[in-house]
């Protein structure tokens, strides 16, 4: 059997070579994305992985029923940039990775609510300027003493709530879907309850038509004076401009995102920062203001299992059985 991965990153590599060794499967890899441009590159193998933001048209999936290919397996939670249609027609069977590694993303979560509780980013910056006070703009609370509000909870929220749970925190949580494994480490409430009391408020839906600007101009103003908001979810759910004013106005104390609305502009890439969004540079100025470039999954872990849950059930669907990780 021979597999080819599309969009391998240097991470990925290792765990690729020990995959093929333990399984006796020969994988070919390039750091190309999986384009029409790129797909001859599958000739003579049986399977194929990709992972990327490149969207992958029909004549993709035309060329594979070609070379007779049944499968295509997703690095990633989404399939978004997979025509589904397009490679059912073709007979190509898609799965995704819908959980590498809850654990990852929520531990960005909340080191970054815990950064910005203590103020770390307003000392960096008084430091800075030779200024080594403090004054009671920044003093503290405990997180034990904290409310922390979760709008969202599956894989990742469920794993904020556990942690959460552990430090001691109080955990409402907001979700149309109850989960009662959830019961021991929070509290299901109603959206407005959190924007109310919650002291740090995350946020972990997918992006959807309901949840997009879920947190505008009028939620901010429910929100505590010493709110944190924490986005690790999808840049969209924040009206970002509703956002700037909070953190400007006071209305809200600091915010913690690892996604920005207009990512793709910039995200990934090396360009000179005057290149860069208008208000991402105006909300990284801001001491109270943490980025991260969408990187709350990049551990070695989430690496490892993306790979090996995705060539896993590429093996599968190759040898005629099926995933259940198939969304098509
Ligand atoms: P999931 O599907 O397991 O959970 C999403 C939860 O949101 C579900 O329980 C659902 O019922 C709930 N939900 C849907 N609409 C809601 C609403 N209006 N209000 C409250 N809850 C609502 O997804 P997940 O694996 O936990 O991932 C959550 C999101 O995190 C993803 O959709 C993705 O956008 C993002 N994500 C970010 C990174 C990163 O590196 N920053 C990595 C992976 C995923």
């Amino acid at each position: 059997m021979k597999i080819f991965c599309y969009g391998t990153l240097a991470v990925e590599e290792p765990y690729v070579r020990a995959w093929s060794k333990k399984n006796a499967v020969e994988v070919g890899m390039t750091s190309k994305p999986l384009s029409s441009a790129t797909a001859d590159l599958a000739k003579g193998y049986d399977g194929v992985s990709t992972k990327g933001i490149v969207p992958v048209t029909a004549d993709v999936y035309a060329k594979f029923e070609e070379f007779g290919i049944k499968q295509l397996a997703v690095r990633q939670v989404g399939v978004d940039n997979q025509d589904v249609p397009a490679a059912s027609q073709h007979g190509i069977t898609l799965t995704n990775v819908a959980s590498y590694s809850p654990r990852a993303i929520a531990e960005m979560g909340v080191t970054q609510a815990m950064s910005l509780l203590r103020h770390i980013g307003i000392y960096q910056q008084r430091m800075h300027n030779g200024d080594f006070s403090w004054d009671a703009d920044t003093i503290s609370t405990e997180i034990f003493n904290c409310t922390v509000g979760l709008i969202g909870a599956g894989h990742i929220g469920a794993a904020t709530a556990q942690i959460y749970s552990a430090l001691g925190a109080k955990v409402l949580t907001y979700d149309p879907a109850y989960d009662a494994a959830l019961e021991p480490y929070t509290t299901y409430t109603d959206k407005e309850t959190i924007l109310k009391e919650a002291d740090i408020i995350s946020l972990h839906t997918p992006l959807l038509p309901s949840t997009k600007n879920m947190i505008d101009a009028a939620a901010f103003k429910k929100m505590k004076s010493n709110a944190i908001l924490i986005n690790m979810a999808r840049g969209e759910l924040v009206d970002t401009a509703a956002l700037i004013t909070a953190l400007k106005t006071k209305e809200i104390a600091g915010a913690g995102l690892d996604t920005l609305a207009n990512e793709v502009a910039f995200f990934t890439q090396k360009k000179p920062y005057a290149d860069t969004p208008q208000d991402f540079q105006e909300l990284n100025a801001m001491s109270n203001v943490i980025i991260t470039p969408h990187v709350a999954f990049f551990t070695k872990l989430a690496v490892k299992n993306g790979l090996e849950i995705a060539l896993n059930d590429a093996q599968l669907i190759i040898n005629g059985q099926k995933s259940r990780h198939a969304v098509n």
